[in-house]
C-alpha cells in the first residue's frame, strides 16, 4: 500500500501536480501504510508534523506561484516536491532511527527520549559484558548464539552464560548452540538461582581473558514484577558494560511500552530485533528505539547462526517502504567482490542505469555470497519466483540457468548498445534463439531472465529517483 502511495508521486512526476491538499492526502496515506507496518502511531503522528512543516511551506510558495507558468516567481517553483516528499519521509525516518544523531537533525521536535546513547562499541583486549534481556520467546537465546557467532569470527575470545533458570530446557538450548559454535558457555542444572549463576560464570569468564562474555536472562511478561526484580539483581551482579534489549518484530503497537518498560529497569543501551524474516515489516523497532534512546545494532531474519546483520538505517528505511534492501545487498557484496568498482556500480544505479552486465555480475555475486535464500531476497524488485525458499534448490538452478543465458550474450547485449527488450527490433528474435541455444535452453526461458531484468531496470531508475541510493543515514557501529 505504502509502496503504491510512494509509486504515485513517484509517477505524478510533474511539480505542477501537489497542491495543500494533494500534500495532506497523500500525507494521511503515508501515515495510515506506516501504522499498518506497525510504526508508533504518535510517532507517525510526529513524523507527519515534521514533513508537514518541511515540505508543505515549499508547497505553499508553489501554489501561489500558478502551475509553473512563466517565471517562477520562487526558486520552489523549481524543485520536484514529489520527490521532496519522498525524501522527506525517508530522512524523518531514518533519523528516528538513529538516536544519537536526531539530537542535531531534528530541531525542537525531537522524537526520541530526552537522553540518547551512543552504540556500545565492542572492546578487544578486556572483557565486555553483554547483558540479554526480552520477552519471553522473544529470540534472546537464538540471538546469542548468533551474536557470538558473528564476534568470534571477528577474532574475539567470546563466551556465553546462561541465567535463565525460569524456563525448563534454556540451559539446553544455549549449551547444544554453543556446542556447535565451539564456544564455552557457563550454566547449572541445579543451582536455582540465576544470578549466582550469572556472577559465577561472569566472574570465570573475566578471569579466563575472555572479550566478549555474553549473558542470557530468561523471558519475561511484563506483569511479572518478580522476574524483573531478578532481571535488576542480575544487571547489579554482573555490571554489564551494555545491556540488549530483544524484541520480535512481529510485536507490532505493543513495544513502546515493553521497551520503555525494560529501559527503566535496566538501562537499555542496544535493540535487536528479530524474526524479520516473517511478514513483520518491523515498524516497531522505531517504538524501541524511540522509548530506549538507544540505537538498533543486528536485524534477525531466520534460525541460523549465519542470520544477524549488521543495523543499516536507511536499508531498513527502504524495506520498510518497500523498496528492497539494496544498500545492505551492496555492503555486502563489497567485502566479496574485488575488481568491478563497487563506487561505479552505485553511481550507475543512482542515476538508475542497470544493464544486463551489471545484473550478471550481481547475480555472480550472490552465487558466492551463500545462504541464497537470505540474499536474494535482498534484491529489490526481484521476481518471487527466483527468491528461493529454504532447501528449494529449483531457484537455485533457475538462477544458476540464467548466469548460463547471460555467459551466452555478446558484449553490446550486456551493455545495453543493443536493446533487447526493443521488440520493433528485427533482430531481437534471433538473438533471443541464438541465446537459448548457446545456453541449452528454451527461447522462453531467455525471455523470462529479460523480463526479470526489465523488473531490476524500473525498480533502480525508481531508487535512483528517490534518492534512496544516496549516501549517508547510516547507523554509526
Ligand atoms: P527467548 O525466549 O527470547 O530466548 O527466545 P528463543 O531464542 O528461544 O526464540 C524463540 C523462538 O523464536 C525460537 O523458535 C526461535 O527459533 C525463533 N527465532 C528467534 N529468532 C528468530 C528469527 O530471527 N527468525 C525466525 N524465523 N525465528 C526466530
Ligand atoms: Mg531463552
Amino acid at each position: 500500500k505504502l509502496r503504491s502511495s510512494l509509486r504515485k508521486l513517484t509517477s505524478s512526476n510533474n511539480s505542477e501536480a501537489l497542491t495543500t491538499e494533494a500534500l495532506n492526502a497523500l500525507l494521511s496515506e503515508i501515515s495510515r501504510a506506516l501504522i499498518e507496518s506497525d510504526v508508533n502511531v504518535q510517532l507517525v503522528m510526529k513524523l507527519r508534523t515534521n514533513i508537514q512543516k518541511k515540505v508543505g511551506e515549499l508547497v505553499a510558495n508553489h501554489s501561489s506561484s500558478g502551475g509553473g507558468g512563466g517565471g517562477g516567481s520562487s526558486a520552489a517553483a523549481n524543485v520536484n516536491i514529489n520527490r521532496m516528499v519522498q525524501r522527506a519521509v525517508v530522512d524523518e525516518l531514518t533519523a528516528m532511527l538513529t538516536p544519537s544523531s536526531s539530537g542535531d537533525n531534528n530541531n525542537d521536535n525531537n522524537t526520541s527520549k530526552s537522553s540518547t546513547v551512543k552504540a556500545y562499541n565492542m572492546k578487544r583486549g578486556k572483557p565486555n559484558i553483554i547483558l540479554f534481556v526480552g520477552l519471553q520467546g522473544a529470540g534472546k537465546t537464538t540471538t546469542i548464539a548468533k551474536f557470538a557467532h558473528y564476534y568470534q569470527r571477528r577474532g574475539y575470545k567470546t563466551c556465553m552464560v546462561c541465567a535463565d533458570t525460569f524456563r525448563a530446557g534454556a540451559f539446553d538450548q544455549l549449551k547444544q548452540n554453543a556446542t556447535k559454535l565451539r564456544i564455552p558457555f557457563y550454566g547449572s542444572y541445579t543451582e536455582a538461582d540465576p544470578v549466582v549463576i550469572a556472577e559465577e560464570g561472569v566472574e570465570r569468564f573475566v578471569h579466563d581473558g575472555y572479550e566478549v562474555i555474553i549473558v542470557d536472562t530468561s523471558g519475561r511478561h511484563r506483569q511479572e514484577e518478580a522476574l524483573f526484580d531478578e532481571m535488576q539483581e542480575i544487571s547489579a551482579a554482573v555490571q554489564p558494560d551494555n545491556t540488549i534489549f530483544v524484541m520480535d518484530a512481529t510485536q507490532g503497537q505493543a513495544v513502546y511500552d515493553q521497551a520503555l518498560a525494560f529501559h527503566s529497569a535496566v538501562n537499555v543501551g542496544s535493540v535487536i530485533v528479530t524474526k524479520l524474516d516473517g511478514h513483520a515489516k518491523g515498524g516497531g523497532a522505531i517504538s524501541a528505539v524511540a522509548a530506549t534512546g538507544s540505537p538498533i545494532i543486528f536485524l534477525g531474519s531466520g534460525e541460523r547462526f549465519e542470520d544477524l546483520d549488521p543495523f543499516n538505517a536507511k536499508s531498513f528505511v527502504s524495506k520498510l517502504l518497500g523498496f528492497g534492501d539494496v544498500r545492505g545487498l551492496m555492503e555486502e557484496m563489497q567485502s566479496i567482490r574485488e575488481g568491478q568498482n563497487q563506487e561505479e556500480l552505485m553511481e550507475k544505479m543512482s542515476r538508475g542505469v542497470f544493464t544486463l552486465r551489471d545484473m550478471y555480475q550481481q547475480f555472480q555475486s550472490v552465487m558466492k555470497l551463500g545462504p541464497l535464500d537470505r540474499v536474494m531476497g535482498m534484491i529489490p524488485g526481484m521476481p518471487d519466483y527466483l527468491v528461493p525458499q529454504r532447501g528449494d534448490d529449483e531457484s537455485t538452478m533457475r538462477l544458476r540457468k540464467f548466469l548460463y543465458m547471460m555467459d551466452s550474450m555478446n558484449n553490446a547485449e550486456l551493455d545495453g548498445k543493443v536493446d533487447l527488450h526493443n521488440k520493433n527490433d528485427p533482430t531481437v528474435e534471433k538473438r533471443i534463439r541464438r541465446i537459448a541455444a548457446g545456453s541449452g535452453v528454451h527461447p522462453a526461458e531467455v525471455k523470462m531472465l529479460l523480463q526479470a531484468h526489465k523488473q531490476f531496470e524500473s525498480m533502480v531508475s525508481k531508487m535512483g529517483k528517490s534518492g534512496m541510493m544516496s549516501k549517508g543515514g547510516q547507523a554509526k557501529q
